[in-house]
């Protein structure tokens, strides 16, 4: 008894650790020959902390990465819209971590190869398509030198990402990704962190911002790896097909529209001439779909529901999906039915987040400031506090990291 998993990423060697509390064999397919620490920054709500503490995975958080202390958005230089703390001091059980996705990566597969076996990871095996046959699913394969190779398993896991092919298949006329038109040039520099020790800082309105946050704890010197984003809607725009994550790009490309972004306690400027490199990706999201399973397969993470990543939620939704899916493989085995269970208590309030993701997510109030500015009210007016609390209380219930709820609920996997 089997599952084959597509995709050894942040969600792929999540559910692998899961199985493996569980007691499912399982065994990983990741296209890449070799995982290696890529991306930057990434942040991990406090409900899928709760996850990877139970993973037994608290250590290696606290190793890479830092708790996160505040969210603070700011109206272009000077003018805070609305603080808040975060984690353990905002009452939450659990903290909010912020990491480095590969080192974050890196941490996972460790903990797979640990506890699994070296060969529950196969690398340069990339899925090219699945088929039925009678109760189980077989796995095509290829590698990068052109060989083809199948395995036999009693469930597919589809944790291939954005550009998933497990969801191709599902959905062959699924088309390319959705671009709201705005590239996201990303970077990590050393420096002296704004603020607290750890405060996820975004700064600007509709058209330009920018967000910074550290993934490491502070050095002896006080400084830290500031991860961050420079975000613009270009004025001509082009029709973006695909997206890479590692796609690198020149500061000068950007950096004309935030030369005087430098506050007293903020130099954009700085930080960005600090970059030990800088990728461009677009802003690119997946239309919802109606069903994440089809017979034996189902997806999970980005292959089921990339979104727009300004409510840090990839990963999160990413781990959770993992929990959900080994909740429902432990109840009702290695069957359909447990995708179906799986699939009705995330599609739902999934799909929706990723459209609130496209509505520009916590950031959303900006646009009824920015409205409310062009009607001749001044900034102090625009903002109105009550509301932003609202806005903000509504979207942590939607991502599912309201405080209380999440606080008094009961762990997704029973062990
Ligand atoms: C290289 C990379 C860098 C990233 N950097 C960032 C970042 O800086 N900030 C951010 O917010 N998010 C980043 N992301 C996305 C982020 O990791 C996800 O949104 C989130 O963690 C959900 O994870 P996932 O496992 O579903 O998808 P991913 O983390 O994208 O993992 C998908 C995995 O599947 C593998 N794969 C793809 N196709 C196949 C195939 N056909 N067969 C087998 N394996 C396949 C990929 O190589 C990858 O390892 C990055 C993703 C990647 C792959």
């Amino acid at each position: 008894m089997t599952i084959l998993v597509a995709g050894g990423g942040i969600a792929g060697l999540a559910f692998a650790l899961t199985c493996h509390e569980i007691g499912e064999e399982v065994q990983v397919f990741e296209a890449a020959s070799e995982i290696k620490p890529l991306g930057v920054g990434i942040n991990l709500q406090p409900n899928a902390i709760r996850e990877l503490y139970q993973l037994g995975l608290e250590q290696d958080l606290r190793e890479i990465g830092t708790e996160a202390e505040e969210w603070a958005l700011f109206y272009y230089g000077a003018h805070p819209v609305w603080t808040e703390p975060r984690g353990t001091l905002a009452g939450y059980n659990w903290p909010q971590f912020s990491v480095h996705r590969g080192q974050f990566q890196l941490k996972l597969l460790t903990a797979v190869r640990e506890r699994l076996g070296d060969a529950a990871v196969i690398s340069d095996a990339s899925l090219v398509r699945y088929e039925h046959i009678d109760d189980q699913i077989i796995a095509h394969f290829t590698n990068a030198a052109g060989e083809s190779f199948s395995k036999k398993g009693d469930l597919l896991v589809g944790a291939d990402g954005i550009h998933s092919n497990v969801r191709h298949q599902m959905y062959p006329d699924q088309g390319s990704v959705h671009w709201n038109g705005a590239i996201m040039w990303r970077g990590v520099s050393r420096c002296v962190p704004p603020r607290t020790k750890n405060s996820f800082v975004m700064v600007g309105g509709m058209e330009q911002r920018f967000v910074c946050y550290p993934v490491e704890p502070l050095d002896k010197n006080g400084e830290t790896l500031l991860n961050w984003i420079a975000e613009l809607r270009p004025q001509d725009q082009q029709e973006v097909n695909q997206s890479d994550w590692n796609k690198p790009a020149q500061a000068a490309t950007f950096m004309h529209k935030f030369q005087d972004w430098r506050f007293d306690w903020l130099d954009v400027p700085e930080i960005v001439s600090r970059a030990e490199g800088i990728w461009e990706y677009p802003m690119v999201d997946r239309d919802p779909v109606e069903r994440w399973t089809d017979g034996r397969a189902v997806l999970i993470g980005d292959a089921a529901h990339a979104m727009y990543p300004h409510g840090s939620n990839g990963a999160t939704q990413g781990i959770v999906d993992t929990r959900v899916l080994g909740a429902a493989i432990k109840e009702h085995g290695l069957s359909t039915a447990a995708l179906a269970q799986y699939e009705a208590r995330q599609l739902g309030p999934i799909n929706e987040l990723l459209m609130r993701a496209r509505g520009e997510g916590p950031i959303g109030v900006l646009i009824d400031i920015e409205k409310r500015l062009s009607e001749g009210k001044t900034l102090a007016e625009a903002i109105d506090r009550h509301e932003v609390e609202t806005f903000m209380a509504r979207y942590k219930q939607a991502a599912g990291f309201d405080r209380d709820t999440l606080n008094a609920s009961q762990q997704i996997v029973q062990v």
